[in-house]
């Protein structure tokens, strides 16, 4: 079984809707896919109602924007109830805060001397999308500001660029306590990729562990080369973390990261589902 548990559909920033997604994996040879937008869980029923018509098994999630020392942290949360008023607020508040930011990233690189709008940004986002600085960076490309994401981040939108302006994150901890009392299970997205390895050092993990009850590390990741990987899979054995895996696939909007690219074992899935089928229950 070939199992990628951390991918993106255009409810945030990838670009194939949940049910291309679904498609995409069926005919990559892809038999379970985790779809886990950032901040919202709005693109899960279309996802497994599409994969369900083409042999692929859906695991709604969440990539939830939260924060450790002041350190963006991203943290999967899978199979939450979507009804929790409590993990839906916590969520609603980082996509407004999201939203918020958008004219003052737009006014920032006017001000930088770019012709670039909000309605430029909205263009580039479905409907109901988490809007990330993916969006602005597309519509940088649209008015041929810059060739590609890639150079609207290195350029403009990367922390410490003219048009980087941050956004509310949830704590960490309160994070994991949220996606568990929706009946979730927790695991930090790629812990050592984007700026995070200072902050989400081994002794970290540990006490997230221990006293959070984080279940479980995204260890296989491009965002890791082998020596992270194994150095990870080991902070993971020594606290009884899941190890997980998988493209964190965006579509055309990430490139080298191809559905399936990494994965998750059969057994780290089964216990996935085993806890959330116990958390769910009542
Ligand atoms: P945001 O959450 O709005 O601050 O945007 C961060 C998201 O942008 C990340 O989750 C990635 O999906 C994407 N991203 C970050 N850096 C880059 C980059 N250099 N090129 C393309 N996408 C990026
Ligand atoms: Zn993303
Ligand atoms: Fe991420
Ligand atoms: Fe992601």
């Amino acid at each position: 079984m070939v199992i990628d548990l951390h991918v993106h559909s255009n409810m945030s920033d990838g670009t194939d809707t949940p049910a291309e997604l679904a498609r995409a994996a069926a005919l990559g040879g892809v038999d379970v896919i985790g779809l886990c937008d950032h901040d919202t869980m709005a693109g899960v029923p279309q996802a497994t109602r599409a994969g369900a018509a083409c042999g692929v098994a859906v695991l709604g999630g969440v990539e939830a924007s939260t924060a450790l020392g002041g350190v963006t942290v991203h943290l999967l949360g899978y199979g939450c109830d979507p009804a929790d008023a409590a993990l839906s607020a916590a969520l609603a508040r980082v996509r407004s805060a999201r939203e918020q930011r958008v004219p003052l990233m737009v006014d920032a690189l006017q001000r930088a001397g770019l012709p670039i709008t909000v309605e430029d940004v909205r263009a580039t986002a479905a409907r109901g999308a988490t809007l990330g600085r993916p969006h602005v960076a597309d519509a940088l490309v649209a008015i041929r500001a810059v060739a590609d994401r890639r150079e609207a981040f290195d350029v403009w939108l990367d922390q410490g660029k003219p048009g980087y302006v941050g956004h509310y994150r949830i704590p960490l901890d309160r994070g994991i306590a949220l996606i568990h009392e929706a009946g979730g299970v927790a695991v930090l997205a790629h812990p050592w990729g984007h700026g995070t390895r200072g902050v989400l050092t081994g002794g970290i993990i540990a006490s997230l562990a221990r006293d959070a009850g984080l279940d479980g590390i995204e260890a296989f990741h491009n965002d890791h080369d082998a020596a992270a990987r194994r150095e990870l899979t080991a902070i993971a054995e020594a606290n009884e973390l899941l190890v997980t895996g998988s493209s964190d696939y965006h579509g055309l909007g990430k490139t080298g990261h191809p559905l399936g690219c990494n994965t998750t074992s059969e057994w780290v899935y089964d216990a996935i589902l085993a806890l959330i089928s116990m958390r769910r229950t009542p």
